[in-house]
């Protein structure tokens, strides 16, 4: 069973975060870079699947950034995955979710794989989209939400997240999944794990090395950002002064009147 990993390289979340007027993106030089926080819970699930099934079964992290990013990735190989892909390439910058999908599933499907384990969102261009072009573009399967997974053969059986509960689903592998934190509490790698990661192969892939059949990069965005702007700052709120309680009450309802709240 190989299990794939797909993790982002995001700019942490606690620094400044500056957008290029130019260019409309966000600026990502000395900006310290993280593993994307929500990949930390598919790297858990990915990692639980295989302490379930044991021997024979792989879990391979696979992500698409600058070359700088190798040692970000080294977290999840100590955390306990077996290897890396990185694909790298100048011709990628300026990707959309459909190229960063497009270019990501021959980079998956170059490698092999019988699942594919995703996070939610990343913490910087937040879409969520990632997972479910992926699976289309995979031609598989995708269960996005999932909160419990398990594997019985060649089947999946997991619970997806829903407003009111979840859903009970299943679908035959290959297939891939997006998951949330309920899938619990990432492991923290250990000081053997720390270790060890720096003996794992992180595999360097180019465009070269995927003969893509359409452009990627800003070439190929399928979108454009026409326009960036901050929210309006929240108005100040409105103190009132009144002698009891029953005047403070009709002084609410004549606000929220006047809002047409009710
Ligand atoms: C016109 C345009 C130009 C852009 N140019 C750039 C650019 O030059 N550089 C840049 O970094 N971004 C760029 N972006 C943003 C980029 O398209 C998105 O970051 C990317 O498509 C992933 O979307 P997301 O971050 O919303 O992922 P989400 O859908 O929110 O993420 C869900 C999951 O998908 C997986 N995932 C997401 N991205 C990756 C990845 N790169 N590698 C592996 N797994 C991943 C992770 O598991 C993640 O948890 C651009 C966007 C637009 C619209």
């Amino acid at each position: 069973m190989k299990i794939v990993v797909t993790v982002k390289l995001v700019p942490d979340t606690n620094a400044d975060k500056r957008i290029d007027p130019a260019s409309k993106r966000l600026v990502r030089t000395g900006v310290e870079t993280v593993l994307n926080p929500f990949d930390e819970y598919a790297i858990e699930a990915a990692l639980q699947l295989k302490d379930k099934a044991g021997e024979g079964t792989t879990v391979t992290v696979v992500t698409m950034a600058p070359e700088s990013g190798k040692e970000v990735v080294r977290k999840a190989l100590a955390m306990g995955c077996d290897d890396a892909v990185l694909l790298s390439d100048d011709g990628l910058a300026g990707s959309d979710v459909w190229g960063t999908a497009y270019a990501l599933a021959a980079a998956i499907k170059k490698s092999g794989f019988d699942l594919v384990v995703c996070g939610t969102q990343s913490t910087d261009a937040i879409t969520g989209e990632l997972p479910g072009a992926l699976a289309e573009f995979l031609g598989v399967p995708g269960l996005t939400y999932v909160r419990k997974v398990e594997l019985n053969g060649t089947t999946l059986a997991a619970e997806r997240e829903t407003d009111n509960g979840y859903l009970k689903v299943s679908c035959p592998l290959p297939a891939l999944i997006s998951v949330t934190k309920s899938i619990g509490e990432a492991r923290y790698p250990s000081l053997k794990g720390i270790m060890g990661a720096k003996k794992k192969t992180i595999a360097p892939l180019t465009l070269a090395d995927l003969a893509l059949d359409a452009p990627v990069g800003s070439v190929g965005a399928k979108t454009e950002v026409l326009a960036l702007a901050q929210p309006p700052a929240r108005e100040k709120g409105k103190v009132v002064h009144v002698a009891d309680g029953a005047e403070g009450a009709r002084a609410i309802v004549d606000f929220l009147k006047e809002k047409k709240l009710i």
